[in-house]
């Protein structure tokens, strides 16, 4: 028997190895905070302190749209809630309740999927899927809160921490050759953005490229 997340095998029946747990909690203990903080991103250059802007006579810089889909209906909040159902309904349980401002619905749906991570990795049969959405998710809010501006994506950040993939979104910054996961700091020259860019790393073929 394999984890259902990253297909490593299992000592014990499970539906996810210890850790893909570890990585699934810990994002969703993050991902609250960074639904926060994307609330000082939605303006480009606005986490950055760039001074009194009432003093600059240049009207406002739009609105980052990324930024606002992830914080709306339909985006963060959705994706932890989604999950939440259908965790509770394999349970056996009622939907939970989405009430309230979208942050504390966040917080709410966080909270109740951490509480049932021993159930979710042993028998949920959607742990899984829940585990690589929820790394997307977090890999997509880690890259929307990262200052730096960005320009060319070479896929997703294939380094493994303690056995879980760190999944961030990749970027070739502008003027330079030098990728660097703004998650876990791992460095990817060059010469290995094609296996990134084409998901080849993925593959156990592509692993050693
Ligand atoms: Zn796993
Ligand atoms: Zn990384």
């Amino acid at each position: 028997m394999n984890c259902t997340a990253c297909t490593h095998p299992l000592d014990a029946p499970a539906q996810l190895c210890p850790a893909c747990v570890r990585g699934l909690d810990v994002r969703l203990s993050e991902l609250p905070g960074q639904y926060l903080l994307l609330a000082t991103h939605l303006r480009p250059g606005a986490a950055r302190g760039d001074g009194p802007v009432a003093l600059v006579r240049t009207p406002p810089l739009p609105v980052r749209e990324d930024v606002l889909d992830m914080r709306a209906e339909g985006g963060l909040v959705t994706v932890l809630e989604g999950w939440r159902e259908a965790m509770q309904q394999a349970r056996g349980w009622g939907p939970p309740a989405r009430t309230g401002s979208i942050e504390r619905r966040v917080v709410a749906a966080a909270r109740g999927l951490r509480m049932n991570i021993e159930w979710i990795a042993e028998s949920f049969p959607g742990a899984g899927d829940m585990a690589r959405e929820i790394r997307h998710l977090a890999g997509q809010a880690a890259a929307l809160l990262d200052p730096a501006p960005s320009t060319l994506s070479v896929g997703d950040c294939a380094a493994e921490l303690g056995g879980d993939i760190c999944g961030a979104p990749l970027r070739v910054p502008h003027g330079t050759t030098t990728v660097r996961c703004c998650r876990c700091g791992t460095d990817y020259p060059p010469h290995l953005w094609m296996t990134l860019a084409t998901g080849a790393w993925a593959a156990p073929a592509g692993a050693a490229a």
